[in-house]
């Protein structure tokens, strides 16, 4: 451990109720990206700790089954409810460790507490179907029971959203949980653990492990871990989604994403400036549903450029734990220099910078800040296109005609999310029809479903068959079982080597 961190800024694992000691002594830096200050250390899982974890959820597990469903739902609303009266402390954590806004990450919770909301229905929810009279005296139903042990895998840009995103609905349908937050933000995923407990969550059934790769590929190894939901950047949900699934696991990773908003000739240029510019610069583009390419249909794009670069002066950037700023700085000053690094480029690839952030004043500061940049004239083929950037980018793409619109962004290999800007309701409803992405805003530039939708990508932005939370989630993390029955007259009772027939 560094001389300069205290111990009680050593972040450890929560396993079975209480912080657990990592048998390994391997540790990350947890940094302020505001101030690029090393402000804690976090454990990295051994082996042994997953194990662990995973042991202690086992056991959980067959108590927790049995926990009657309206006793599930009293502890779903509780939890509701601590998450709204430690709401300013959670967002304080998240921002302190992710950069972002407070503002922005009091959103997130809000956004995350619609799946605490979508668990304290689970009673409606997991309600099976029932056939009576399916043959003679034969009644056929289905069941929807728990996997056992789930796990989840964090990115670091919602520290809290993701992880409220897996394990409410995974625990109420009865599993129990080993929740891995991203080594670079992991205190969200212990204060909602402990709120989880404080609800009466019994002791053992949501674990959090701190960790990396090596934490990651033991969940993937251990037998006793039945399902993975994974979200993060491609490459990882790639390899997860093979390696979880090749040892027989069922497998849900979401990635990375290149969101286009396609403006057409009609829409409201000041309406969808100002869409541009939130959903691309929000977050400082560290949103899997930032927008990261405008694409402007025929005569819009000069005056929409035009209405975006006037725009970008006026955000206000600074710490995100300071009152007004809209905008805080990247994770890291690796992801920094990564984002700015795209600008050069740009300029390689014969694009045009209209704003470059590197000049704005806020890239001077001591934390890992950026400011906004804007690239015309953008093509398939220049590595800001090609790469997510996940950054305050934005990339114009000129194109003359919604047919070429439209089979860019088909062609492009992500499909998380993409929004139309029109005033014509019969274009915006043949662009849903024709586009092959997963999540569609119409004048909505962040379509992120709420928790009773499901939330997932199509294409390299997600691997699996099940979408994220909502009703997705109650397929996912159950098996359902089908039973056939007789409760027979043994008077009427004879054998018949046939195949059973609907009779
Ligand atoms: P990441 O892929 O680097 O890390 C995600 C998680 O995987 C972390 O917990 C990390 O510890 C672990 N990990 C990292 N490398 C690994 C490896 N080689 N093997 C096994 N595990 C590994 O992602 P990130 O930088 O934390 O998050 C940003 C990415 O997440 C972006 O690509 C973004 O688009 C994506 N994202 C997607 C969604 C979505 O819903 N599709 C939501 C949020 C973020």
């Amino acid at each position: 451990m560094s001389q300069s961190v205290a111990a009680e800024q050593v972040i450890r694992h929560w396993i079975g109720g209480s912080a657990f000691e990592s048998s390994s002594d391997r540790v990350g830096p947890v940094w302020n990206p505001a101030t690029a200050q090393q402000i804690a250390e976090v454990c990295l899982a051994s082996a042994a700790d997953v194990d662990a974890a995973v042991a202690v959820a086992k056991q959980a597990f067959s108590a927790w089954r049995l926990v009657p469903l309206s006793r599930r739902a009293e502890i779903f609303f509780r939890l509701r409810g601590l998450l709204e009266s430690h709401r300013d402390e959670l967002a304080q954590v998240i921002s302190t460790e992710n950069g972002k806004t407070l503002a922005d990450a009091r959103g997130e919770i809000a956004r995350g507490l619609e799946n605490v909301e979508f668990a304290c229905g689970i009673p409606a929810l997991l309600k099976g179907s029932y056939s009576e009279q399916a043959s003679s005296n034969i009644d056929v139903y289905q069941l929807r029971q728990p996997l056992g042990v789930v796990a989840g895998i964090c990115p670091f840009n919602f520290p809290a959203m993701v992880p409220l995103w897996m394990f409410p609905s995974a625990i109420a349908c009865g599993n129990t949980f080993v929740l891995k937050p991203s080594e670079k933000v992991p205190s969200a995923s212990l204060m909602l653990a402990r709120l989880a407990e404080e609800a009466g969550l019994p002791r053992g059934v949501l674990n959090v492990v701190q960790g990396d790769k090596f934490a990651v590929d033991r969940l993937l190894e251990h037998r006793d871990v039945r399902a993975i939901s994974f979200v993060g950047s491609t490459p990882v949900a790639r390899s997860i989604y093979q390696a979880g699934t090749h040892g027989g696991k069922r497998v849900q990773a979401l990635g990375g994403a290149k969101n286009h908003m396609l403006v057409l000739p009609d829409a409201d240029i000041n309406a969808a400036a100002d869409a541009a510019v939130s959903a691309g610069y929000g977050a400082a583009g560290q949103r899997c549903m930032a927008i990261s390419v405008v694409v402007a249909v025929g005569s819009v794009a000069d005056p929409l450029i035009e209405a975006i670069r006037k725009r970008i002066p006026t955000i206000k950037i600074g710490p995100g734990l300071e009152d007004g700023n809209e905008m805080g700085p990247l994770v890291t000053r690796q992801q920094r220099d990564r984002v700015a690094s795209f600008l050069d480029a740009a300029v390689q690839d014969g694009a045009t910078i209209v704003v470059d952030g590197r000049d704005d004043p806020a890239a001077k500061r001591d934390g890992f800040f950026l400011g906004a940049s804007l690239i015309d004239h953008v093509t398939p083929g220049n590595r800001c296109y090609d790469e997510e950037i996940f950054g305050p980018v934005l990339s114009v793409v000129r194109t003359q005609t919604y047919a070429e619109a439209v089979n860019l962004i088909n062609e492009n290999p992500y499909g998380n999310g993409t929004a139309v800007f029109t005033q014509n309701g019969g274009a915006a409803r043949r662009f849903q029809y024709d586009v092959e992405v997963g999540m569609v805003g119409v004048n909505v530039p962040v379509p992120v479903p709420v928790a009773y939708y499901s939330f997932g990508g199509w294409k390299s932005s997600l691997f699996g068959d099940l979408h994220i939370y909502g009703p997705d989630s109650l397929q996912f993390y159950t098996r359902s079982k089908v039973v056939t029955s007789r409760w027979p007259d043994p008077g009427t009772s004879k054998i018949d080597l046939g195949f059973p027939q609907v009779r």
